[in-house]
Parts: C-alpha cells; sequence; structure tokens
C-alpha cells in the first residue's frame, strides 16, 4: 500500500489493534491479557465473621448491602479528581429532581442532615455564626421545639449544634413556647403516634409564626413516596438514610429542602473548614453512589419487591410453623422499617430453648445468621436484608434448632 492509500485505509476501516499490528511495522504490539490476580480477601485475612442478615438496617450490622450499580459508581467516582463542591452541586441537583424538591445534599448520614440542616437554619449564610457554633449564646434563635414523645435519642443531632430543645406537649404548650428565640421546630417522623401534634399541625402552627420545620423520616422508606411526600407537605428540610432500604453507601444521608436552608447547611460542612460539621466529610464516592442507589430504588418495582419479601417470608413462616407449640405472625410496621417482618414465638414447655440461646445457634451455625428477638421467647425476622435464596437457608436453620429443642 502507498501512504495515500494507508491514509485512506485507516479512515475507513475500524481502527483496531489487530489491523494496525498487522500493517505497520512499528504498530502498538497487542497485550497478552493480564492473568487474572487473585483478588484479595480481607475478610478472610482478618478472620472476620460474616452472616446472612435477617435482622433488618442496623448499624451495628453495618445495615445494607450495596447493589453492583452503586459499587460501580463509587468506583467510577474514585479514580479522579473532581472539585468536592461541583459534585455537590450536580449531584445534588440530581437528587433534588429524584426527591422531587428545590435542592438536596449528600450528608454523612441522616444523623448529620440533622446537625447540619440545623446547623444551617441557625447561621444562615453568615461566616461569623457558622464559626460561632456550637455557642450559641449570642445567636438571636437559638432553641428548637421538640415533642414531648419524640425527645429522644436523636434529639442529640440537633443539640450537637449547641441549641436549647424546648419540649412542648399540646397544642396550647406549642403556642406559649413559640418565641423571639425559636429557631426551629423538630419532629421525628417515627414518633408521630407518640405525640399530641401531628405533621400537618405541626407544619400550620410554623408557617403561621414563620418558623422553619425538620423532620427526620431516615427509616421510613419504603414506600417511595416518602422521599418527597413530606416536602411537599410543607417540611422546610427532610432528613433520610442513605444506606437503610435505598442501599446506598452506610455513611451517607440525604437532607432535602429548600435551596436556602441547603445552601446554608453546606456552607457548615466541607470542603469548608472551621465549622461544626467539619468532621462530617463526605467526599465524590458517596456521593456518586448515593446517586446511584437512589436513582435504582426510585425506579425500582416497588410492588414485585413487596411480592418478593412476602414470598420470603411465608418460606420461613411454614417451616417454623412445623415445630409443634411454634406461633408465627407476619407484621408490617406502619412506619420505620415497613416492610413485612416475621414474628415467630414459642411455648416454652413444649420448646426448651430461650430466646438468646437460639439466637447463640443461629449465631455460631454455618452459615452464620442474625435475627433480632424480643422477649424470652420470641424472635423478630426481616428478609429485605436477605440475598437471593437465603430464606431457605434461614427457615432451615430455624426449623432445626427449635426442632432440636422440643420435647
Ligand atoms: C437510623 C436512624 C438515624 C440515623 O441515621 P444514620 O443514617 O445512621 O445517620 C436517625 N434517626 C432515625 C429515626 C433512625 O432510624
Amino acid at each position: 500500500m502507498k501512504r495515500r492509500d494507508i491514509i485512506k485505509f485507516f479512515s475507513a476501516a475500524p481502527l483496531t489493534g489487530g489491523i494496525i499490528g498487522a500493517i505497520l511495522p512499528y504498530g502498538p504490539v497487542k497485550a497478552e491479557p493480564a492473568p487474572p490476580k487473585e483478588k484479595r480477601d480481607l475478610i478472610k485475612e482478618l478472620g472476620l465473621r460474616t452472616f446472612i442478615n435477617a435482622a433488618g438496617t442496623y448499624t451495628t450490622m453495618t445495615a445494607s448491602l450495596m447493589h453492583e450499580e452503586v459499587l460501580d459508581a463509587i468506583n467510577s467516582s474514585a479514580k479522579e479528581f473532581i472539585m468536592l463542591d461541583e459534585v455537590h452541586d450536580k449531584v445534588g441537583e440530581k437528587i433534588a429532581a429524584l426527591c422531587k424538591c428545590e435542592s438536596a445534599m449528600v450528608t454523612s448520614g441522616c444523623w448529620s442532615a440533622l446537625v447540619l440542616g440545623t446547623a444551617g437554619v441557625l447561621t444562615g449564610m453568615d461566616e461569623k455564626k457558622i464559626a460561632m457554633l456550637p455557642n450559641v449564646e449570642s445567636l438571636e434563635k437559638n432553641e428548637v421545639i421538640v415533642q414531648k414523645g419524640h425527645n429522644h435519642d436523636y434529639i442529640h443531632a440537633l443539640t450537637n449544634t449547641g441549641i436549647k430543645p424546648v419540649e412542648v406537649e399540646s397544642a396550647e404548650d406549642l403556642q406559649k413556647a413559640i418565641g423571639s428565640k425559636t429557631a426551629l421546630m423538630y419532629f421525628l417522623n417515627e414518633s408521630a403516634p407518640h405525640g399530641k401534634i401531628m405533621h400537618e399541625e405541626w407544619i400550620a402552627v410554623a408557617k403561621k409564626n414563620n418558623i422553619p420545620t425538620i423532620i427526620d423520616i431516615a427509616a421510613d422508606v419504603p414506600p417511595v413516596e416518602n422521599l418527597w411526600k413530606y416536602t411537599q407537605i410543607g417540611f422546610d428540610l427532610v432528613c433520610v438514610s442513605g444506606g437503610k432500604a435505598i442501599r446506598g453507601p452506610q455513611s451517607a444521608g440525604l437532607l432535602l429542602g429548600k435551596k436556602e436552608h441547603i445552601a446554608a447547611s453546606r456552607l457548615n460542612g466541607p470542603p469548608r473548614g472551621g465549622n461544626i460539621g467539619r468532621g462530617m466529610k463526605v467526599n465524590k464516592e458517596e456521593m456518586f453512589g448515593m446517586y446511584a442507589a437512589l436513582d435504582k430504588f426510585v425506579h425500582l418495582d416497588h410492588e414485585k419487591e413487596w411480592k418478593m419479601w412476602e414470598d420470603r417470608i411465608a418460606v420461613i413462616e411454614n417451616a417454623a410453623k412445623k415445630v409443634k407449640g411454634v406461633t408465627t405472625e407476619v407484621i408490617v410496621p406502619p412506619i420505620a422499617n415497613h416492610t413485612p417482618a416475621l414474628k415467630i414465638s414459642w411455648d416454652v414447655n413444649q420448646v426448651k430453648i430461650s430466646r438468646k440461646d437460639l439466637q447463640d445457634k443461629l449465631r455460631k451455625g454455618t452459615p452464620s445468621i442474625e435475627v433480632m428477638g424480643s422477649e424470652d421467647n420470641i424472635i423478630n425476622i426481616t428478609v429485605f436484608m436477605l440475598k437471593p435464596g437465603q430464606e431457605k437457608i434461614v427457615a432451615g436453620r430455624i426449623n432445626e434448632e427449635l426442632m432440636k429443642a422440643s420435647v
């Protein structure tokens, strides 16, 4: 071939290494495929126990497993530098669209969404105030109103910012508590039944008095609609766990809501320093992973998922029920971990094993299985964290141990 012809040839033919290698004397040499590397198994190396999670999305158990797409998203972002604020902007925009709200940011768990959301409300865009937190005495507004039934554990996320919680019980209490120092009104969704004031009334009072509202719905998806329900009924900020049923990175969460508040919340954390959120860093990997997980979750066939959970429950229920003296009940918690769950209880005169011993036997068996328990003769099972097929193993092991303990 003449040089001209070679050029013509290349513009027409696909540029494969084979052709180049065959024609050009100094063309690229087709690399021999590298022998597959033996992957390092750190779990084995460190001697750690893995287990079938029939318990649920508990932090102690590392909560949830990420789908392949999520791991791919994490890996793809891990190999390049990108400006952190630019990832925040873009991923935030995409997440806001998925959750049908004005604005969003990825946080390090629902807990830090609560901290940063509160901090943003306290400081706005004022850098002096941001630098002051958690010393809020000199702030004009430094109180957060909370209902008595909602005022436990998670309030610590808010008091981290320095605020003083003001507890109320009745609607009259609420009216009296609102004053010039009120910065925010906080609502814990799972505790709604333990409070006297429900969402709509809480929001109405807040709006009338021009006070922002924040709600913790950490474990309250499914149903998927909850991702937009609470901003749509008027909460200014909504905090969600990323690593529970959504199956994003376990150390990620979502802060959803009003643009001005999200912007202020972002100023209270990295990449900026000298603020209360500096230790709640979320890098691009978690942001990409969170977005990919949410995208998958929102577009899932949720009815199909639900049916799959019911089928899994049935497999375990049928195996357990075969044992004389055992009773089962399928329960769906109305809020928080709203998925089908199975309660297995037994008559201790017919099945002579304590709940703790049964848990221990399941834990020490092969494969190891974790279940939750309540009273001395009750174990509780969820199936949404099982891998396909594991329900059969769980069913078999529970049946086996209950049988062994039967008199
Ligand atoms: C799990 C949970 C949290 C904490 O969420 P993380 O994502 O682990 O930070 C906060 N509030 C409630 C009600 C929860 O269930």
